[in-house]
């Protein structure tokens, strides 16, 4: 008798052992950063206190990296349901509430609540959080997140996530979602990546209007179920 795992099982493990270990690492990766930030003390030589803010800056890429993949717990393989998209986004506008206050962003929202689609929650979950982490950080002296949900006359839900930010050259919107683009100092640039991939997973589309200095509109449309 073989004992053969199948492949989906074996992609559900793995999936499920990648999310136990982020969150293992991220608790003593946080400890660190802690005693790192009291070693800082005033008195230090110039040199030292560069080191330390070089492993904090480090540190933070590294959480960075686990955010953009795996901020939402479990993720789930092929285990696609029915999802009400306006319950979802009531969510995660709750979940980045916190992150928004501390950099002075107010989330103002209009959000259909009957719209269904079929896709996995975790993964949507995600996927917006990415790009409503963006919409934020786009404004380093705050300002308003605008997040929208109607349905379509063509059968989409469409969801916007629109800013007042720095904005896109045309250039930049072409890299977007292209691993490891990122101009932030200590940006992954994967959080786009991750975005596309999981909206195009739903047989979704994304779409960026931006312009610089002026702001970012994010327009996601996934189909539609009754
Ligand atoms: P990261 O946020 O770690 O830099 P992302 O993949 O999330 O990586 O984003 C890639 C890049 O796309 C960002 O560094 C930024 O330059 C640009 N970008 C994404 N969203 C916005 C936005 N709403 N406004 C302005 N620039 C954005
Ligand atoms: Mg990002």
């Amino acid at each position: 008798l073989r004992l053969e795992m199948q492949k989906s099982e074996k992609l559900r493990v793995i999936s499920e052992l990648t999310s136990v270990f982020a969150h293992e690492i991220r608790n003593p990766m946080q400890v660190t950063r802690g005693f790192l930030q009291l070693l800082n003390e005033p008195d230090l030589s110039k040199e030292k206190k560069e080191y330390i803010q070089i492993s904090i800056e480090e540190l933070d890429r590294a959480n960075g990296i686990i955010s953009d993949f795996l901020s939402f717990g479990k993720p789930t393989i092929d285990s696609n349901e029915r999802i009400n998209v306006g319950y979802q986004l009531h969510r995660v506008v709750n979940i980045i509430k916190g992150y928004s206050l501390n950099h002075s962003v107010e989330i103002k929202t209009d959000i259909l609540e009957n719209c269904w689609i079929y896709a996995n929650p975790q993964k949507l979950n995600q996927s917006l959080i990415n790009i409503l982490k963006n919409a934020i950080e786009s404004m380093p002296n705050g300002g308003i997140v605008w997040v929208t949900c109607t349905s379509t006359d063509d059968g989409y839900i469409k969801i916007t996530i629109k800013d007042q930010g720095i904005g896109m050259t045309k250039k930049q919107i072409e890299r977007l979602g292209s691993p490891f683009y990122s101009l932030k100092e200590s940006g992954t640039g994967l959080g786009m990546m991750v975005s596309f991939q999981i909206v195009h997973s739903f047989k979704g589309k994304i779409q960026v209007n931006s312009e610089t200095d002026k702001g970012t509109e994010f327009i996601i449309l996934l189909p539609q179920i009754a």
